[in-house]
């Protein structure tokens, strides 16, 4: 392959993941995982500490062994192939430099490895060196570099030969808040300008929501739903996954169905969402907080909406919105988002809340609510 021909080309590789299980002795670690990464597309692995997304990213990279199934990279299976082999580049937490190399040897290395030749090495090191902005840092070692700068590096290093897949193992996680969200724009920049294929392993729905073109959702080895971060926020199949992405209300207690409506006793009230419930199990309602209002005791709301009655515990000003903490007489918490009024309601305020029938989103009570 002319690696030199191929830099900023634009070409991703796609990658099928065919039923992929990996098992550490008796546990296993993924169950059943299938999806389809399409070419040039950014997807996220998203899910909390545990529940498979590392192993999955190190299936792909070929780091580890599958039990079962089958990985294809562009339309080839990776499957047997050892990681150096399956040319993919990878970029972890932990700033893998080479400490007694430049920065301009630590990016060559890959190109070396691949017997590119001085002058060509110098014109590709340069060049994404300077997709960095680190063009002016090529003579400085590792320990002469912020954290960030070294991630930087790993980064230009990892797509140096330009690979048609780049991993990525929650590359920002050892950095602080401010210097994340400014590389996050900086990934999403490269990613637009390489073309590649990116996966991104985080737990922060966050990053998930600012990177992604999809996001994949694990829960306990398994993917419990991937869509775009739209998708996922008001559409979400599972509670586990709507309470995962973004804020949201739960309500639970005994359901019962009549005319295409499915109700659920709150409190002592019934409030109503469309739709039969989810499977046979106990059921759920999921409202999102932009969804409820919060108003006095009796005051009129338009259309068809639930409504309960509870009392302000919390009351947060957030310059274009006020967030509402309202608790009900059970004890259930409902968040609410609204513009900010003059005459904002205080803690310790009685008052009702509602919202529109259709806001309310059916979902099997999977027992995740209980574990957060
Ligand atoms: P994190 O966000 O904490 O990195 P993760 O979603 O990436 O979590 P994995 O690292 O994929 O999770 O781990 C999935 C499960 O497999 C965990 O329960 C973990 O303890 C287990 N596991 C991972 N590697 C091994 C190993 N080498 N031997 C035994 N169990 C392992």
């Amino acid at each position: 392959m002319n690696v030199a021909a191929r830099v900023g080309s634009g070409r991703g590789a796609a990658i099928e993941i065919l039923s992929i299980k990996k098992y550490y002795g008796n546990f296993a670690a993924l169950e059943d995982v299938s999806m389809r990464i399409e070419a040039g597309e950014f997807m996220t692995f998203l899910g909390p500490s545990g529940s498979g997304k590392t192993t999955t990213l190190n299936l792909i990279a070929g780091f580890t062994d599958l039990t079962a199934g089958d990985i294809r990279v562009g339309d080839r299976s990776v499957g047997g192939l050892p990681a150096y082999k399956r040319n993919i580049g990878v970029v972890f937490q932990h700033y893998a430099l080479f400490p007694h190399m430049t920065v301009f040897k630590n990016v060559a290395y890959p190109l070396k490895l691949r017997g590119i030749r001085k002058a060509e090495r110098e014109r590709l090191v340069k060049h994404v060196l300077e997709m960095v902005q680190l063009e002016n840092f090529a003579h400085r070692y590792p320990g002469e570099l912020s954290g960030g700068q070294q991630q930087r590096v790993a980064l230009a290093r990892a797509v140096v030969f330009d690979p048609p897949l780049l991993l990525m193992d929650e590359p920002l996680g050892a950095l602080d808040k401010k210097l994340r969200e400014w590389l996050q724009l900086e990934i999403k920049r490269i990613h637009r300008e390489l073309g590649s294929t990116f996966v991104y392993v985080t737990h922060d729905q966050e990053e998930a929501l600012v990177l992604s073109d999809r996001i994949a959702v694990f829960n306990r080895g398994r993917i419990e739903q991937v869509g775009t971060g739209h998708e996922l926020y008001t559409e979400p199949e599972t509670l586990f996954v709507g309470r995962f992405i973004g804020e949201s209300s739960v309500l639970k207690g005994p359901h019962e169905t009549r005319a295409g409506e499915t109700a659920i006793e709150v409190a002592g009230v019934k409030v109503a969402a469309r739709g039969l419930p989810k499977g046979v199990g106990p059921q759920t309602i999921l409202v999102r907080p932009e969804k409820i209002t919060v108003t006095k005791p009796g005051a009129e709301a338009p259309g068809q909406v639930n409504r309960l009655r509870g009392r302000v515990t919390e009351s947060l000003y957030l310059g274009a919105d006020t967030k509402y903490e309202v608790r009900l007489p059970d004890g259930t918490v409902i968040l609410s988002r609204m513009p900010v009024s003059e005459r904002p309601f205080a803690i310790g305020d009685e008052v009702e809340v509602f919202w529109s029938i259709d806001d309310s989103k059916l979902l099997a009570d999977d027992g995740s609510a209980e574990s957060a």
